[in-house]
C-alpha cells in the first residue's frame, strides 16, 4: 500500500465529535508540515462547537470567542462537517474503517452522574446538565420543564456547573437579556419565583471543585447575594495542613468563601447559599411525588490511607425545603457502538489516545480518543488543546510506522455518497456558517449576541428558504 499522507494521497482522518477535543485534534493534524491530512467531522448535531454551543452559560460569551479559532481550522482545505449524522445510527465503525485510514473519537461525556440515594426519581429532580442542555437551546431538551415557581432550589455539587447553574437561577431578566439563552428559557426564568438556591458541598472549602473566577463571580450578581456561614467557612486542622503546600487557586477559592462569610448581609432579592461539609442522603417527596426538599446529613474531614481528605458522615441531620432538586456531581461518558470501553473509568479504553482492545490490551489499529472521552469530565476548554496534541503525535507516529487502516474506499466522493445516503438532512460546514449568520442577525435585532435555533426542523426550514 502507498503510505498516505502526500497531496494526491491525503491521510482520511473521520473524527466523531464536534467539540473543542475534535477541533483542537483536526488543527493539529490539518497544520503538520510535510503530511497532508483530510478530515471529516461528525456530529449527531446540526451544529458544530459541541459544549461550547450547548455547554458553556450564556452569560459567559467571551469563553465562545474561541469557536473563530475552529473556524479557521474548519476553513482549512481538505476539512469537511457532516452535522446531524449520528455514530451508531447513521454509520457504524465498518463504514468508517471502509473510508478513513484513521479515526479519532472525540465524543466527550454525554450523561450525568447519579447519586443513588432515595427520591432522585421524584418530579422536580433532575440533573444539572438536563437543565443546562435545555437553557443553552440543546434539540433534544427544549421540551424540558422546571418547576421554576419553587421558592427553594438545591444543586448538588460545588463544580462549575453547579456554579454556572446557579448564576443563571440567580440572574435578573436583564442581565440574561443581554445573552444568548435559548428564548424558551429566558421567558421562564423571567417569570421564576426562585428566591434561594443552595449549594451544596459535601467537603470543606478547601476541597471545592469550582475554580476562582467562577465562584468570585458569585458576589457580583445584581440582585443575589451570596452567603456562607462562618462555621462552615471555616477550615478544619486537616485541610489547614493541605493548605500548607496547595496551589494558588486553592488558596484564592478559600479566600473568596471567607470574604462571603464575613460580608454583611445586604437587600438583594435572591439569597444563593453556599453550604460545605454536607451530603444529601434523601430527596424527600410531597403527597403527590414532587420534591419538597433534602434530607442532609454533616460530613466531618478524615485523611484515607492513601492521603486524600475524603468525607464521613456524623450524626447530625437536618432538612432543607426545596421543590427542585439538580444534581452536579459530575459528567459521565457512554460507550459507543463497536468502540472498547473501560465501565470503570466511563472512558474510551486507551493509552496515551490510542484505542485499546480490552483482550490483549493492543491498539486498536486506526483507532484514537481524545477530549473527555479519553480522559474523563475535567479540566477547562483549553485543557482539550495539550490532550488532543498528545493523541495527535500518536497518530502521526503510527503513520510513519505505517500502521494504520488500509480503507477499500478512500476517495472522498464516496465517503459523502454514503453518508448522505444514510442521512439526507447532513448539515455541511457551509450550512452552519448560514444558520451562524441568521442566528447573529436575529440577535442583532434585540442587543443579543445571537438568537439561536432549537429544533432541527427550524434550522432545516431556514436553510430551504436561504437555498431558494
Ligand atoms: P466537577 O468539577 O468534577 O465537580 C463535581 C462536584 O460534585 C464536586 O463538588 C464533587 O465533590 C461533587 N460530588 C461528586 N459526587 C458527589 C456526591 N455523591 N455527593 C455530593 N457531591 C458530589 O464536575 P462539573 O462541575 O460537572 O464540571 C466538569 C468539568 O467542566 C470541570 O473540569 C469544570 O471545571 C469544567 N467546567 C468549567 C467551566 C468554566 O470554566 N467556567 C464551567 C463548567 C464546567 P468532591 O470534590 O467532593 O468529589
Amino acid at each position: 500500500m502507498q503510505k498516505p499522507g502526500t497531496k494526491d494521497h491525503p491521510l482520511r482522518v473521520a473524527i466523531i465529535g464536534a467539540g473543542p477535543a475534535a477541533f483542537y485534534a483536526a488543527d493539529s493534524l490539518m497544520k503538520q508540515d510535510g503530511v497532508a491530512v483530510a478530515v471529516d467531522m461528525f456530529d449527531r448535531l446540526p451544529t458544530p462547537f459541541g459544549l461550547v454551543r450547548g455547554g458553556v452559560a450564556p452569560d459567559h460569551q467571551k469563553i465562545k470567542n474561541v469557536c473563530r479559532v475552529f473556524h479557521k481550522t474548519a476553513m482549512r482545505p481538505g476539512f469537511r462537517f457532516f452535522g446531524n449524522v449520528e455514530f451508531g445510527t447513521h454509520v457504524t465503525i465498518d463504514d468508517l474503517r471502509r473510508h478513513y485510514h484513521q479515526i479519532f473519537f472525540a465524543t466527550g461525556a454525554q450523561t450525568d452522574r447519579s447519586l443513588g440515594i432515595p427520591g432522585e426519581d421524584l418530579a422536580g429532580s433532575h440533573s444539572a446538565t438536563e437543565f443546562v442542555a435545555w437553557y443553552n437551546g440543546h434539540p433534544d431538551y427544549c421540551d424540558c420543564t422546571f418547576d421554576l415557581s419553587a421558592e427553594s432550589v438545591v444543586i448538588v455539587g460545588i463544580g462549575n456547573v453547579a456554579v454556572d447553574v446557579a448564576r443563571i437561577l440567580c440572574r435578573t431578566p436583564e442581565e440574561l437579556a443581554s445573552t444568548d439563552i435559548a428564548d424558551y428559557a429566558f421567558e421562564a426564568l423571567s417569570e421564576s419565583r426562585v428566591r434561594d438556591v443552595y449549594m451544596l458541598g459535601r467537603r470543606g472549602p478547601a476541597q471545592a471543585a469550582f475554580t476562582p473566577p467562577e465562584v468570585k463571580e458569585l458576589g457580583e450578581m445584581e440582585d443575589a447575594v451570596a452567603i456562607v456561614s462562618p462555621a462552615e467557612a471555616e477550615v478544619d486542622e486537616l485541610s489547614k495542613q493541605y493548605l500548607e503546600n496547595a496551589d494558588r487557586d486553592t488558596l484564592r477559592n478559600v479566600e473568596i468563601i471567607q470574604q462571603f462569610a464575613s460580608a454583611a448581609g445586604n437587600g438583594r432579592f435572591k439569597r444563593l447559599y453556599i453550604r460545605f461539609l454536607v451530603s444529601p442522603t434523601e430527596i424527600l417527596g410531597s403527597a403527590d411525588g414532587k420534591v419538597a426538599g433534602v434530607r442532609l446529613v454533616r460530613n466531618e474531614l478524615y485523611r484515607t490511607e492513601d492521603g486524600r481528605i475524603r468525607p464521613r458522615a456524623t450524626e447530625d441531620h437536618e432538612e432543607l425545603p426545596a421543590g427542585l432538586v439538580f444534581r452536579s456531581v459530575g459528567y459521565e461518558g457512554v460507550a459507543l457502538p463497536g468502540v472498547p470501553f473501560d465501565a470503570d473509568w466511563n472512558v474510551i479504553l486507551n493509552e496515551q489516545g490510542r484505542v485499546l482492545d480490552p483482550e490483549t490490551r493492543h491498539h486498536v489499529v486506526g483507532e484514537y480518543v481524545g477530549g473527555w472521552i479519553k480522559r474523563g469530565p475535567s479540566g477547562v476548554i483549553g485543557t482539550n488543546k495539550a490532550d488532543a496534541v498528545e493523541t495527535v503525535h500518536c497518530m502521526l507516529a503510527d503513520l510513519e510506522a505505517g500502521i494504520v487502516l488500509e480503507p477499500e474506499s478512500p476517495d472522498p466522493e464516496a465517503a459523502e455518497r454514503m453518508i448522505r445516503e444514510r442521512q439526507p438532512r447532513a448539515f455541511s460546514f457551509e450550512d452552519w456558517c448560514r444558520i451562524d449568520e441568521i442566528e447573529t442577525n436575529r440577535g442583532q435585532e434585540t442587543g443579543r449576541p445571537r438568537v439561536k435555533f432549537t429544533s432541527i426542523d427550524e434550522m432545516w426550514r431556514a436553510l430551504d428558504r436561504v437555498r431558494s
